[in-house]
């Protein structure tokens, strides 16, 4: 009897753990039909970077203008995407468009380094072959996410950077313009009173600890401006892009995360297609978006838990920034951890959303 009551007790146990597992798989495979039954036929989300993006700063006029723009960005992704077009497409037109515009830090708009020139980085992803192609540091090339999209299609490479990714873009035929074409005087502004509180600082403090704790707290009172795209198409491709200036005051040719495959951007369409945004030190450290598809597919976590965690991570660092992905079911997920962020969602029934404050 001693025995058997050890055997029946250890037989209970294995029943209650046999119970468990098929109670979690089950609640898997519900919430997995749940998505599946959900599944829209494509999704389109864009930011227009994160920041102290408050509305005591901005002016209605201010307001419209980057409502204007966004909707501008993601209906022509949003169109690309209802006639069929693949996601690297919407990604790519949508982008430009904030690109063109000198609303955001990306392009036309790019914020200026602290040798007073405009070093421009973008990167994209293909979710379906996980081909990817970046460009850092040009100066010429109007828009670098067709840049970065040339050296994902028509290169051996992934990232290119500074001349040798010029003389590249020339070779492929993308539209160069003079290092000028960038300039604009609100960015060069925003460059001045960041070198005016710079040298202030340093006349007190002169250590190079003491210039990066400036630059530091300089950077969490910045807004940022990048932009970044992430599309499901029709034929179930994710794939995800972002074009960025970089931060302002950048020296010695630093280059952030938005050129970085993981960092910036990632796309797979086993999980999902990600462009992040923030302060760009922190998002390499904890490479997000590539950490994000990594969560879905190790873990099994949903879009917002694995969004929600990176962000915790990131925040934790000390750094801060935010995302905007789509999952291969076409949720959409928009999460930051700043003050704001410039985003905008469409979905496959036309459903328009904005957004620019926290919620
Ligand atoms: N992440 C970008 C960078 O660090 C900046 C931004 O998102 O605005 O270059």
């Amino acid at each position: 009897m001693k025995k058997i009551i050890p055997l029946i007790l250890i037989l209970f146990a294995c029943l209650a753990c046999k119970n468990e597992s098929a109670s979690i798989a089950t609640d898997k495979a519900e919430e997995q039909k749940e998505q599946s039954s959900e599944k829209a036929e494509f999704a389109i989300i864009i930011h227009g970077g994160a920041g102290t993006i408050l509305k005591k700063n901005m002016t209605p006029e201010k307001e419209a203008a980057y409502k204007a723009k966004l909707e501008e960005a993601i209906r022509v992704g949003y169109e690309a995407l209802k006639n069929g077009g693949s996601s690297i497409d919407a990604v790519t037109k949508t982008i430009n468009v904030m690109e063109d515009s000198p609303l955001f830090n990306a392009g036309k708009g790019a914020v200026f380094t602290n040798a007073e020139t405009n070093e421009l980085d973008a990167s994209i992803m293909d979710g379906k072959t996980l081909n990817a192609g970046a460009s850092a540091g040009t100066t010429t090339v109007k828009n670098p996410i067709n840049l970065a999209r040339a050296v994902m299609e028509k290169s051996k490479h992934v990232m290119l950077s500074g001349t040798g990714a010029e003389t590249f873009a020339e070779e492929q035929g993308l539209t160069l313009v003079e290092p000028k074409y960038f300039h604009t005087d609100r960015r060069l502004e925003s460059l001045k009173r960041v070198k005016e509180r710079e040298a202030k600082k340093e006349g007190k403090i002169d250590t190079e600890s003491a210039y990066f704790q400036f630059y530091d707290s300089h950077i969490k009172n910045s807004k940022f401006g990048t932009v970044g795209c992430a599309a499901l198409d029709k034929d179930g491709n994710l794939a995800a892009g972002t074009s960025t200036g970089g931060m302002t005051n950048k020296r010695y040719g630093r280059i952030g995360d938005s050129p970085i495959i993981g960092s910036g951007t990632y796309a797979n369409n086993a999980t999902c297609a990600v462009s992040s945004t923030g302060w760009g030190e922190y998002f390499i450290r904890a490479q997000v978006a590539h950490d994000i598809s990594a969560l879905m597919d190790y873990k099994g976590l949903s879009l917002k838990e694995a969004t929600e965690q990176v962000l915790d991570k990131v925040k934790k660092l000390g750094g801060d920034g935010g995302i905007v992905a789509v999952d291969k079911n076409g949720n959409m997920v928009a999460n930051f951890n700043t003050k704001g962020m410039y985003r905008a969602t469409m979905n496959d029934k036309g459903e328009l959303t904005i957004g620019i404050y926290e919620q």
